[in-house]
């Protein structure tokens, strides 16, 4: 994808291209930005502008030689793509232990050495070497400090591009060593349209309803209408906070079984790995905290738009608008939005600490409840 197929990040792009126009390329950067906002379609559109054998323009990529199209697919021997890993075993048909690598939780100490080897290599046939290194902040310490070398000294050439979540996770002397380049959210309206192009078949009541509930993250918007089984576990999260004030309480129990069930598929329909269920057999606390997080946040959506769905004129604002009949039901038992928000995400924080999952989510549920039937009961 060419920069003017991004969605968004306007400022990032035209300091990248300008970069390249005016012949002032620096060796490393840095990108910060949430997960799933483009930061990583934008390093790859920039290495196609550094690397192209015919640019249309000084900071632009074809999109057509062979360099652009190798790229793209992520081998051309002058680029290289580091992304977290995590280690885990697994048994062949045969019954025979093996170590695979699979799309998880570090970068380690010998994939930058191999990253910091390629840095040191002769080009093959572009101009520049592109290497990226995404989710930076994923680095064990040994590893990081083994590429803070790299980028004090850094081979002529060579492009650095790391991306991160948030600069406070790096050590302070890669920052420093490195041009910022920050990424916020996309707005609504351009993650909107860029999915409509991407999906034109799709129910557009959805894609609205997708692109709204994304925060301003295309790439998270796009796994979602790309994996059918994801709108299938936002769909029983959603019925599970409209059951509720009905269930008696102790049915918050049984309820948090489901939703850690809900977190459970949520990992298994958005990974793109093929090891992700014996991934999640390995890693199981770890990777269930980020998932339940990820629900929790769909969650926050509902009360928010249970807030409004009684008033008139809310259609048009709300974000779950494929679901504006339920949340005009919902709201007629005139529920406690605030504390229902509170509840939620309160225990998005304690999730980020240590606390118990299990428990964490059966006080939400039944917190929840009583937000939800407040009204029902009446005053006295
Ligand atoms: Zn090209």
């Amino acid at each position: 994808m060419a920069f003017a197929g991004i969605a968004g990040h306007e400022t990032a792009k035209q300091v990248l291209r300008r970069a390249i126009g005016t012949d002032r390329v620096s060796h490393a950067y840095l990108f910060e930005g949430p997960a799933h906002v483009g930061k990583t379609l934008t390093a790859v559109a920039f290495a196609k502008a550094l690397m192209c054998a015919t640019p249309p323009e000084p900071g632009e990529g074809c999109g057509e030689c062979a360099i652009c199209r190798a790229v793209e697919r992520g081998n051309h021997a002058d680029f290289m793509v580091l992304f977290p890993t995590s280690r885990v075993e697994t048994t062949d048909e045969e019954g025979q232990k093996a170590v695979a690598e699979i799309e998880g939780s570090e970068i380690r100490t010998d994939a930058i050495g191999r990253l910091i080897d390629r840095a040191h290599a002769k080009a093959v046939s572009a101009r520049h070497k592109v290497l990226l290194v995404s989710d930076a902040q994923a680095m064990n310490p040994v590893a990081a400090n083994h590429l803070l070398k790299t980028l004090e000294e850094p081979p002529p050439g060579t492009v650095l591009i790391l991306t991160a979540t948030s600069v406070a996770a790096l050590l302070p002397t890669i920052v420093s060593r490195c041009q910022l380049v920050r990424f916020g959210p996309v707005p609504l309206a351009e993650t909107h349209a860029a999915l409509a192009r991407l999906f034109p078949d799709e129910d557009p009541a959805l894609v609205r309803s997708v692109a709204a509930l994304s925060g301003g993250r295309p790439g998270w918007a796009r796994r979602l209408l790309e994996h059918p089984g994801a709108l299938d576990v936002r769909a029983r999260v959603l019925a599970l906070a409209e059951r509720l004030p009905a269930d008696p309480p102790v049915a918050c129990m049984k309820a948090a079984e489901a939703f850690i069930e809900a977190a459970e598929a949520w990992w298994l329909a958005t990974s793109d790995s093929d090891s992700a269920a014996k991934l999640l057999k390995a890693n199981r606390d770890r990777i269930l905290r980020t998932q339940i997080g990820e629900l929790l946040d769909i969650l926050l959506t509902w009360f928010r738009d249970l807030a409004i769905a009684g008033e008139a004129g809310a259609e048009g604002l709300l974000i779950n608008a494929d679901r504006a009949r339920e949340l005009r039901e919902a709201a007629a038992a005139a529920p406690d939005c605030a504390a229902a928000v509170a509840a939620v995400a309160e225990t998005r924080n304690a999730l980020r600490g240590n606390a118990n999952l299990r428990l964490a989510v059966e006080v939400m549920l039944v917190r929840l409840r009583q937000a939800l039937t407040v009204g029902a009961l009446g005053p006295t």
